[in-house]
């Protein structure tokens, strides 16, 4: 009884880390903000990120505008290579100012 009133009267008096109360913690409560305010402006450079790449040229047929594999319904190329390949091809045929035929 006398050990536990000594603790208490010198956690109230210590003034040391170990004894003297901690402050609550007042940042605790603003970080679910924080995260909330980051996730939002996340998602806003996400959307401007994915409106900026958004696809430009041939719609997709079902075939590779390059090689004329079938593709998925959304593809419009099968890789990159194909990708890289059409946009020279047709930078080519912009320069001389010709049409693929078919195309
Ligand atoms: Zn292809």
């Amino acid at each position: 009884m006398m050990r536990r009133l000594r603790a208490a009267i010198r956690a109230a008096l210590c003034k040391c880390v170990f004894c003297a109360p901690q402050p609550p913690a007042r940042n605790l409560p603003r970080m679910p903000d924080l995260a909330d305010q980051a996730d939002t402006q996340n998602e806003k450079l996400l959307e401007q990120y994915r409106a900026r790449r958004a696809p430009t040229g041939p719609e997709p047929d079902g075939q590779c505008h390059y090689c004329r594999q079938p593709v998925g319904p959304d593809q419009r190329w099968c890789d990159r290579e194909c990708f890289l390949a059409y946009e020279d091809e047709q930078d080519l045929l912009r320069r001389t100012g010709r049409r693929h035929p078919g195309r």
